[in-house]
């Protein structure tokens, strides 16, 4: 039987396959040393923990309000006052399962079939796949390793045609960890205020930066308190750990929000109220844990990009935020793909691809540092000792 146009469509996210792949390594007994998927190796904070096992004695196993508990969308409120200056309505707050399916919502309200939406080249790999599936046309804006991969607002701004519809940034960014200035953000701002166009901003690694020199976490909700265009994509996973708890938050003007709300009431009900008072846990309780998770990475961070650069036919410039480095890997001689299979085969490293997030990323390859400092400096030795018989 035939599949329909738009399934054919669909990639899904490539990394869950290499991940299924290396299982299958390590059931046949291979060592392999993980850097290929997104996911901090720290536990879920205890007290996040405990909250559902006490919303869960208390009996909180039914449907709730499918637009989220009114205490979680209070406590995303406070927070959003505390780390971006304003308090959005509470009908400006979506609680979610995740934050990968507020792409979904969001493009699926606000664009229509044949419409343009400009994404970062290489960028998160849902946009493509989600944009595809829904008949959109993307317009890839290439990042350039010389500007550390930040995203250009001229470039942006050229991409303008009478058919764009949204313009989506990711700052911390997934591949690269490049992370935006306030000014770059406020004139990608203008362009879409100009054009009257949504602001896409996928905030998930807003917490998870490295505060050396001027890097500061900036968010365009700044400029319009997500009244008029700007839509703050967030979640759990990465912050606090709570990748597999499946709980986001999404916020932006009321309209949109709504019918966001109407196609998750439709699709999924509503995400499950002890998954949801583990989230007014996480804002509400003790950040330190999350302080000392960012630590953690930064010392992470400094470590890898420090061996990839002494490795020969490898560079990576110093991403400022996130759990990525990006290293250009052309001078090995190596296309992304060969690159990642030669180093899983012979070295027992696994790593993402960079064309897996676009073309903008084939020479480049995307390792995840939420590991061990111990494996870290393991995966970089048998990286340099691959590559020096290879
Ligand atoms: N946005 C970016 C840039 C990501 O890297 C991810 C996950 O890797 C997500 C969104 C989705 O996160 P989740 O659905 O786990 O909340």
């Amino acid at each position: 039987m035939k599949l329909s146009d738009a399934a054919n469509r669909l990639e899904g996210q490539k990394m869950f396959q290499i991940l299924a792949k290396t299982q299958e390594l390590e059931r046949k007994g291979k060592d392999i040393l993980h850097f290929e998927i997104g996911d901090p190796d720290f536990n879920t904070p205890k007290s996040i923990v405990n909250a559902v096992y006490e919303s869960l004695r208390k009996g909180e196993t039914h449907y709730t309000n499918s637009s989220g508990l009114l205490e979680l969308k209070v406590a995303a409120a406070e927070v959003t006052a505390k780390s971006r200056g304003f308090k959005p309505n509470l009908n400006q707050i979506l609680v979610t399962p995740g934050a990968n399916v507020q792409l979904y919502y969001a493009l699926a309200c606000a664009v229509n079939p044949g419409e343009d939406v400009i994404i970062p080249d290489p960028g998160f790999v849902s946009y493509n796949s989600i944009i595809n599936f829904l008949g959109i046309n993307q317009i890839k804006i290439p990042l350039r390793e010389e500007s550390e991969f930040r995203l250009n607002p001229d470039d942006v701004e050229k991409s303008i045609t009478e058919k764009t519809k949204m313009i989506i940034i990711n700052s911390p960014s997934n591949p690269t960890g490049a992370v935006m200035k306030e000014e770059e953000i406020n004139r990608i701002y203008k362009i879409a205020e100009k054009n009257d166009i949504y602001l896409l901003s996928d905030e998930i690694y807003a917490r998870m930066i490295y505060n050396d020199s001027e890097t500061q976490f900036y968010s365009p909700s700044k400029l319009d308190n997500c009244k008029e265009r700007t839509i703050i994509v967030n979640g759990f996973s990465k912050s606090y750990a709570m990748t597999g708890w499946r709980l986001g938050v999404v916020t932006g003007p009321s309209n949109i929000i709504d019918k966001m709300g109407l196609l998750l009431e439709t699709t999924t009900s509503c995400v499950s109220p002890f998954i949801q008072r583990a989230g007014v846990e996480a804002l509400k309780g003790s950040q330190y844990p999350i302080f000392e998770m960012v630590e953690e990475f930064k010392k992470r961070r400094d470590i890898i990009v420090k061996g990839l650069n002494t490795i020969r036919g490898i560079s990576c410039v110093n991403p400022k935020g996130a759990f990525y480095a990006f290293p250009n890997i052309r001078e090995t001689g190596f296309s992304s793909e060969k690159f990642a299979e030669f180093m899983l085969e012979e070295a027992g490293v696994a790593v993402c691809p960079g064309n897996y997030f676009g073309k903008g990323g084939e020479g480049y390859v995307r390792l995840c540092y939420a590991n061990s400092l111990e494996n870290i400096n393991k995966g970089i030795e048998r990286m340099a000792y691959a590559l020096k018989d290879g």
